[in-house]
């Protein structure tokens, strides 16, 4: 049994000042057009909307809505230059994609700073994660361009054709090359559309394919809301749909798409289960809970939402967990000392604000830290739910937000099954000293992802995808070139 020492540990209160990254260095537009064929086209309909700054709602840019007809543009561009991508050797392929990471690496700075004022995230996380693994991505996949006879041995590997790709708004330029980047290694030419608010990594993404001098039409990026994203799923002449986003439009796609020649992979939502047993590591755990919700605000498809403590330490994790989120900064994004940012729109804040209540309603007890919250903006303090169970709408749908629910087990049968009594299997985290158990968990997780005594690590050789309500198909690693190939 642990005994409860050392009180209080993280109540150093240790102040920061302001560390506030520069905007000097980067160039957005007032307006943004679509990138379509290689160059930046005016809407037909000549509609735009404004992308707003979700740490003080105001306005960054005008960016384009695409009606049907720009997405029959970009499709006719797409389908126009697949003859001669697809015939290009995996070495000239391979060689464009390279420019691609080579030239997110060059601009990282500015890719940063426009992701965290377009999304909200803290400026760390952009710099740190969402930038370098982008970049990562291309030269991953690039290296792959020239090697499909390695990755399919003695299978003819053939591109799809024109895939449409739709993203959602939680890491919107790493979302972008997890799609583009195994698409163009395999020969297909792409429209892809980022979420609308968040579409101004994307827009830069378009000026640096422009700048790496790729054929004109091989990646197509336009920009709008639902009904954009639904012409593309509905156009006729796109041969794969990849989509990110909520497991709801994950259905409506599954239904359109069924009976029509699309080949579909979804990624969808999650309810991910973060389990720590009495012989792990008890301040790296807390450490892995914090990460595991409250980065990018639990903006996160694979964040560990529920988190279920083996009885015997449960009082010490909690206040040690309770002790952290004091330490926690929360406020403007582009500081450096900043821990969590701000929510990314209006909207979203909405419904994380109404899963408070209905948690509070449902009798679930409360912890946020006393963490001064901006005046302007989206903002919500990391908030702990204790005494709910299985029952609670707060433990079984996602809110994706800073919202962590605290369950406790005293067996591992009994973890197993509340860890896998959920409709998502996207991911789970264990924390425990015995290697056994680890193996034991993960054969008996129902989760794309497991990850042990860590959480939220990410890399481009590693397969990422869900079961059930989180979706199927597999992005990352080997196995994400296979949804962009057919076999002759
Ligand atoms: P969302 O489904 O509302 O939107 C995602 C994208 O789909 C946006 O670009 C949006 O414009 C578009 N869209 C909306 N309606 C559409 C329609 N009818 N047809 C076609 N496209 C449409 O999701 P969101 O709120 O932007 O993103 C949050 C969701 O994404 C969460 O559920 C999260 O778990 C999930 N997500 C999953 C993964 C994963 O890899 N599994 C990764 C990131 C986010």
């Amino acid at each position: 049994m642990h005994k409860v020492k050392n009180k209080d540990i993280f109540k150093a209160s240790w102040t920061y000042d302001k560390a506030p990254e520069s905007t000097d260095h980067i160039q957005i537009k007032k307006q943004y057009d679509l990138f379509i064929d290689g160059k930046f086209t005016k809407p037909i309909s000549a509609k735009y909307f404004d992308t707003i700054n979700p740490s003080d709602n105001k306005k960054i840019a005008g960016v384009a809505e695409a009606s049907d007809k720009d997405v029959d543009k970009a499709v006719s561009a797409a389908r126009k230059a697949f003859k001669g991508w697809s015939t290009l050797t995996g070495k000239e392929r391979g060689k464009y994609i390279f420019r691609i990471a080579r030239l997110i690496q060059e601009r990282a700075r500015e890719f940063a700073v426009i992701e965290s004022l377009d999304g909200g995230k803290p400026i760390r996380e952009s710099r740190d994660i969402d930038i370098p693994l982008a970049a990562n991505h291309f030269f991953y996949y690039a290296g792959w361009a020239d090697k499909l006879t390695y990755a399919f041995p003695n299978r003819n590997a053939k591109p799809l054709g024109v895939v449409g790709q739709i993203i959602p708004w939680n890491f919107p330029l790493l979302m972008a090359a997890w799609k583009i980047a195994p698409a163009l290694a395999t020969g297909n030419t792409i429209v892809l559309k980022p979420a609308e608010t968040t579409p101004l990594t994307a827009l830069k993404l378009a000026e640096i394919i422009q700048e790496s001098g790729i054929p004109k039409g091989v990646v197509n990026i336009i920009t709008g809301a639902g009904e954009t994203g639904a012409a593309i799923v509905n156009h006729p002449d796109i041969d794969k749909i990849a989509f990110t986003g909520s497991t709801g439009v994950g259905k409506y796609i599954l239904k359109v798409t069924a009976g029509t020649h699309k080949k579909l992979t979804l990624e969808l939502g999650g309810k991910g289960a973060n389990i720590i047993f009495d012989d792990a590591a008890i301040d790296q755990a807390v450490e892995g809970i914090v990460n595991a919700i409250f980065f990018n605000q639990g903006h996160v498809c694979c964040a560990g939402s529920r988190l279920f403590v083996q009885e015997s330490v449960a009082d010490l994790v909690i206040r040690k967990l309770k002790d952290r989120m004091e330490t926690l900064i929360v406020g403007e994004p582009l500081d450096k000392n900043t821990d969590i940012g701000a929510i990314n729109s209006k909207k979203q804040l909405q419904t994380i604000d109404n899963y408070i209540k209905i948690g509070l309603n449902e009798g679930g007890e409360i912890y946020q830290p006393k963490c001064k919250l901006p005046k302007q903006g989206n903002w919500c303090a990391p908030t702990l739910f204790l005494n709910v169970s299985q029952s609670h709408r707060i433990v079984q749908e996602e809110i994706f937000g800073p919202v962590l629910t605290v369950q406790t087990f005293r067996t591992i049968e009994e973890v197993i099954e509340k860890a896998n009594n959920t409709p998502y299997g996207l991911s789970a985290g264990v924390w425990t000293e015995k290697g056994s158990k680890i193996f034991h968990l993960t054969q008996k997780l129902n989760a794309g992802v497991i990850w042990a005594n860590t959480f939220n690590k990410f890399d481009p050789t590693s397969p990422f995808g869900g079961y059930k309500e989180s979706g199927f198909g597999r992005e990352g690693g080997l196995h994400g070139l296979k949804p962009y190939v057919k076999f002759e």
